[in-house]
């Protein structure tokens, strides 16, 4: 492709709207363009990158069977009304107005609409569909460029079994698939298994890169591989020991004393003798939750633990409630159910909250005191925390979500009336299974993990060309005649080729283009160097330079390329 007649508008200046690494640099590098807020374009060298993320991912799933669909985005609203999913999915969800119609955010609805009534035996299963596709999804706050977007492109496949023997070996396969197509695509990533209940699935697992672009949370242990969201990760920590003697219950006066730093600073204590308190409204009725010193509540487990929907009490509601404000509120007194976390088991000389504005109490036992106390995990797990596996220390970063390989089982066969026949000639709901990559996100992590402060670092797999030419100064005509034959032998010998034809482009230039797009072989031809029948070739990844005869070139690139 010469750049002289292409469509790449780089941009020198970081645009102002975009503070991640990975959208900065595709807008820079005129690999995509914004449209509207979450919806973007790709232009020709940033497309070229998506086919071959795609390609990459076709190849490996028919290499598990996998057989390629195109559904259509534009769907008739009563499909997805079968499995009240127009409600579940409420304002990301895009409603096509003079119709009913809604734009397809995944497609569960529609694969099990053609499985319904055709797989009709157990021995026309087990079946994988996928497709390569565009999704809407009417995210709230669309950020980080092709990250999050309301349109994007997902690989999304579903299995069809007739055992739930058959949904492991479907589901073993797409998790070999995935890491085949990951490793392929040079990301490094992690697993992260992950509970499905709320989809009424049986089993998932999370595909993630690290990333500060990432808006999950995780709890990652370098040496075992545990990794977990910090929704349910635990670690090894030690809770308060219980003294042999149990002190008085003694009130003390502690005027403007809030925190538990404070409380510390103020009776010269340590955190880990004390007990916070916070308050939570769970079907209308207050619960007190005590965590040891300034250990956070996990609202993801406490709301596990409750089995519902929780939510802090408002400050102004904690009078009526507690007789105190935030900051003297503790378990002495508390009329209501109280949970503690598990590192205050059966503690006691502890200091909390007296449930009187500026007073605390010191001496507190909570097997004596504290009658119906429950215990459960309800910590936020903290890096550098001990794994809860094996003992070695805990990594806690956030991290973007590439992939997601889901059991679904009959959740959709069953609200769609989809069966099979059995061997016995019983009926009954196929037993699905489901499984997403968004291709977009695989670009924008690959270049989050391979850049420099130049520009992005392609390697073979994903790069939209192998070689960068660069001809220093078309006005000179033996620059444009040896480079106008290295283009063309290159093209011949099967390689693809971004030539920087322009004329009007300074060396200069020419240098930070190649650098920013990040080919991984950049071919320097210049006036001098010439001369003696040599180009210059850079190698992107390590900057290394060094001078090639020509009659040597198109096979010391192919060399470089293996
Ligand atoms: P997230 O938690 O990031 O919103 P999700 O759980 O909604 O993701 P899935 O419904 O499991 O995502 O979709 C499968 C894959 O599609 C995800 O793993 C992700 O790679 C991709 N994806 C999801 N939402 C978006 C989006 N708004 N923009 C780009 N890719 C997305
Ligand atoms: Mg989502």
């Amino acid at each position: 492709m010469r750049l002289s007649k292409s469509f790449v508008p780089t941009l020198k200046e970081v645009p102002n709207d975009a503070v991640v690494k990975s959208h900065i640099l595709m807008l820079r590098a005129g690999m995509i363009r914004m449209l509207s807020a979450g919806i973007y374009s790709f232009l020709p060298v940033g497309y070229k990158v998506i086919k071959k993320i795609s390609q990459i991912i076709r190849e490996e799933m028919d290499a598990i069977g996998g057989q390629e669909f195109h559904l259509p985005a534009l769907n008739p609203r009563e499909i997805w009304e079968e499995t009240n999913r127009v409600e579940a999915f409420g304002d990301i969800l895009f409603h096509v107005k003079n119709r009913d119609y809604v734009l397809a955010p995944t497609h569960e609805e529609i694969m099990t609409y053609h499985a319904r009534n055709v797989l009709k035996s157990y021995k026309d299963l087990p079946q994988i569909w996928y497709q390569i596709q565009t999704k809407f999804r009417n995210e709230a706050r669309p950020r980080s460029g092709v990250i999050r977007g309301r349109q994007f492109l997902m690989k999304d496949a579903y299995t069809f079994d007739a055992t739930w023997e058959q949904l492991d070996i479907a589901y073993g396969l797409h998790d070999k698939a995935y890491r085949n197509i990951f490793d392929r695509c040079d990301l490094k990533y992690f697993v992260v298994g992950a509970s499905s209940g709320a989809m009424g699935g049986t089993g998932s697992e999370e595909f993630m890169v690290k990333s500060d672009a990432g808006e999950d949370t995780v709890a990652y242990c370098e040496h075992c591989g545990y990794a977990a969201n910090v929704e349910v990760a635990e670690s090894k920590v030690d809770g308060k020991k219980r003294d042999d003697k149990s002190e008085d219950v003694k009130e003390i006066s502690t005027p403007n004393v809030k925190s538990i730093d404070e409380l510390c600073e103020f009776l010269k204590i340590d955190e880990t003798q004390c007990a916070k308190s916070r308050v939570y409204i769970f079907e209308s009725k207050p619960v007190l939750i005590l965590m040891l010193g300034n250990d956070e509540v996990n609202e993801s487990k406490l709301e596990k633990v409750l089995g519902g929907i929780i939510r802090p009490a408002h400050p102004e509601e904690l009078k009526d409630i507690t007789g105190a404000d935030t900051g003297s509120i503790g378990p002495i007194g508390f009329g209501g159910r109280i949970i503690a976390d598990l590192r205050l088991k059966d503690a006691n000389n502890l200091y909390s909250g007296a449930n009187k504005n500026d007073f605390h109490l010191g001496g507190i036992d909570l097997v004596r005191y504290v009658k119906d106390i429950e215990y459960a995990d309800l910590r936020i797990v903290k890096s550098g925390e001990s794994c809860i596996k094996c003992g070695n220390q805990l990594d806690v970063f956030t991290a973007i979500e590439l992939g997601h390989i889901f059991k679904l089982g009959t959740k959709y066969s069953v609200a769609m009336g989809a069966n099979f026949l059995d061997e016995n000639g019983k009926e009954n709901p196929l037993i699905m299974g489901s499984y997403g990559i968004g291709v977009e996100r695989v670009m924008a992590c690959y270049i989050e993990q391979h850049n420099d402060e130049n520009g992005m670092i392609w390697d073979k797999a994903l790069a939209p060309f192998q070689v960068h030419l660069l001809a220093l100064n078309m006005k000179k005509l033996p620059v444009v005649d040896a480079s106008e034959k290295i283009y063309n032998d290159l093209n011949n010998a099967g390689m693809e080729v971004l030539f920087d034809d322009r004329i009007d482009a300074q060396a200069g230039f020419k240098f930070n283009d190649a650098d920013l797009l990040g080919m991984p072989v950049q071919v320097i031809v210049g006036e001098r160097k010439l001369r003696e029948n040599k180009v210059e070739v850079k190698i992107r990844k390590t900057g290394d330079r060094f001078d090639v005869e020509l009659k040597d070139l198109i096979n010391r690139i192919k060399e470089i390329m293996k």
